[in-house]
C-alpha cells in the first residue's frame, strides 16, 4: 500500500495538451477516480502514475520516492485494462498464475497467491476453465485476480468494466467495493461514467480539457460542486442553468426573480451576469413545498413532456410567459426551460399549467465568466430588510 502524488503533471503532444499542471494527493488505501468526457486527460493521467507515459512536465511519488524516472514493472503498480488479454491457451489457474510463475516464485508460493485471489474475486471452483469457458465478468474477474497476485502497492483501473454489460457493470461496482475494502489497497480508477464514479470511490477528481477542477468526495462534488463544469457533469439529469443579473435586492432571470441581498454574494456585485443552478429534485410545484424551509416566489409554468421512470417521474417544464399565453404573439421568444422530478404518485400532466418553487437551500450561484461556483444556497442571503422585523427588546 502506498500514498500517490501528483505533482504539476503536464503531458504535452504536439499539438495537444493533454494534461495542464495537475497536482493532488491520493492516500494510502484511498480509492480514487479520475472522472470526465472523452479525451479530458483521464487515461494519460494514469498512465503517468503507471509509467506508460513520460511526464512533459512534474514529478511523480508513489509512497516517498520519486518514480518519475522509473520503469513500470518497478513502481509497485497492476494495471487492470477494459480490454482484458487473457491467454486463450491457458487455464484460469495459468492466466492469473503467469506473472509469478515468470518471476520465478516457489509453485508453493503460486498455488498460495493464486488461491487466495480466487477467493477476493470468487472464482474459485473455476480454476481449470479455459477462457472461453467464461463470461464476461468472470474473465474481468480473472484479470483482477491476476493484478492481485502481484501484490501491488496501488491498482490502477482504466476503464475495465466498459465492456460489460450494463447489469454486469453495477454488479461488478459493488464487487470491486468489496475487493478494495478487504485488500486495502490503494486504487485509482479512470471512467467516463460518473454513476460509477459516485458510487465506488473515496474521492473523485473531474477532468475537463486536461485540468483538474475538483478533487472531493462525491457527495461534495455533487452538493458543492467547485464551478459550471462540475455542477453539470455530477448528477443525471443534469443540473438546470439559468442565466440571470445580479441586480438590487435579487437575482432577475428572463422569467423570474429570486430575492437575496445582492452585496452579500461573494465576489461578484450588482450588473454582473450569474447562472443560477438548480437540479431537478429541488424544483417542487408550489402546492407540495410546504415541508421546505425556504422557498423562491411561484413561478408560472406550463409542463411540456413528462418522462415517468418508475420511482420517479421527469418534468420538462416551460417557463416564460408561455404559461400567460403570450408565446403565440411572439414565437421567437424561447422560453426557458427547468426540468424537475417529482414522485410517481404526483397528479401531473402534460401541458398543464403549473406553479413551481426553487429550494433557496439548493441554488446554487456561478459567476458567468469563470464558471466559479459563487454560494450553494441561498437561505442565508435573504433580501436585507426581509428578515425578521427587530423586536423592541433588540434595541
Ligand atoms: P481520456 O482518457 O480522458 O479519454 P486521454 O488521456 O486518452 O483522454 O487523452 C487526452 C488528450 O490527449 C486527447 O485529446 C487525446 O487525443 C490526446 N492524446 C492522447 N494520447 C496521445 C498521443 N499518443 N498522441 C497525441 N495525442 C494524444
Amino acid at each position: 500500500m502506498a500514498r500517490v502524488r501528483l505533482e504539476n503533471i503536464t503531458k504535452r503532444y504536439e499539438d495537444v495538451t493533454a494534461v495542464d499542471d495537475v497536482s493532488m494527493e491520493i492516500e494510502d488505501g484511498e480509492f480514487v477516480t479520475f472522472v470526465g468526457p472523452s479525451g479530458c486527460g483521464k487515461s494519460t493521467t494514469m498512465e503517468a502514475v503507471a509509467g506508460l507515459t513520460q511526464p512533459t512536465e512534474g514529478r511523480v511519488y508513489i509512497g516517498e520516492d520519486d518514480v518519475t524516472n522509473l520503469a513500470p514493472k518497478d513502481r509497485g503498480v497492476a494495471m487492470v485494462f477494459q480490454n482484458i488479454a487473457l491467454f486463450p491457451h491457458m487455464n484460469v489457474y495459468d492466466n492469473i498464475s503467469f506473472g509469478l510463475r515468470l518471476r520465478k516464485y516457489d509453485d508453493e508460493e503460486v498455488r498460495r497467491r493464486v488461491e487466495q485471489a480466487a477467493d477476493v474475486v470468487q472464482l474459485e471452483g473455476m480454476l481449470e476453465r479455459m477462457p472461453d469457458e467464461l463470461s464476461g465478468g468472470q474473465r474481468q474477474r480473472v484479470a483482477i485476480a491476476r493484478s492481485i497476485v502481484r501484490n501491488p502497492d496501488v491498482f490502477l483501473m482504466d476503464e475495465p468494466l466498459a465492456n460489460l454489460d450494463a447489469k454486469l457493470r453495477v454488479h461488478m461496482r459493488t464487487e470491486l467495493q468489496r475487493l478494495h475494502r478487504e485488500l486495502g489497497t490503494t486504487v485509482i480508477y479512470v471512467t467516463h461514467d460518473q454513476a460509477e464514479a459516485m458510487t465506488m470511490s473515496n474521492r473523485i477528481a473531474v477532468l475537463n480539457e486536461g485540468r483538474l477542477q475538483q478533487i472531493d468526495p462525491p457527495l461534495t462534488c455533487y452538493n458543492e460542486p467547485a464551478n459550471l463544469f462540475v455542477a453539470g457533469f455530477i448528477g443525471s439529469p443534469s443540473m438546470n442553468f439559468v442565466e440571470g443579473e445580479l441586480v438590487e435586492g435579487g437575482l432577475e432571470t428572463t422569467n423570474f426573480t429570486v430575492d437575496l441581498d445582492s452585496t452579500s454574494v461573494p465576489g461578484v456585485t450588482v450588473g454582473d451576469t450569474v447562472t443560477l443552478g438548480i437540479r431537478p429534485e429541488d424544483v417542487h410545484l408550489s402546492q407540495e413545498a410546504d415541508s421546505l424551509a425556504s422557498v423562491t416566489a411561484p413561478i408560472d409554468a406550463r409542463t411540456d413532456v413528462l418522462e415517468p421512470m418508475g420511482d420517479e417521474i421527469f418534468v420538462y417544464l416551460l417557463l416564460s410567459e408561455a404559461a400567460a399565453g403570450s408565446m403565440e404573439e411572439d414565437p421567437s421568444t424561447s422560453p426557458d426551460q427547468l426540468l424537475m422530478s417529482v414522485t410517481p404518485d404526483t397528479d401531473i400532466e402534460a401541458e398543464q399549467d403549473v406553479e413551481v418553487v426553487l429550494d433557496r437551500s439548493k441554488i446554487h450561484l456561478f459567476e458567468t465568466a469563470t464558471g466559479d461556483a459563487l454560494v450553494h444556497g441561498v437561505t442565508d442571503l435573504s433580501e436585507r430588510g426581509s428578515g425578521p422585523t427587530p423586536t423592541e427588546a433588540d434595541s
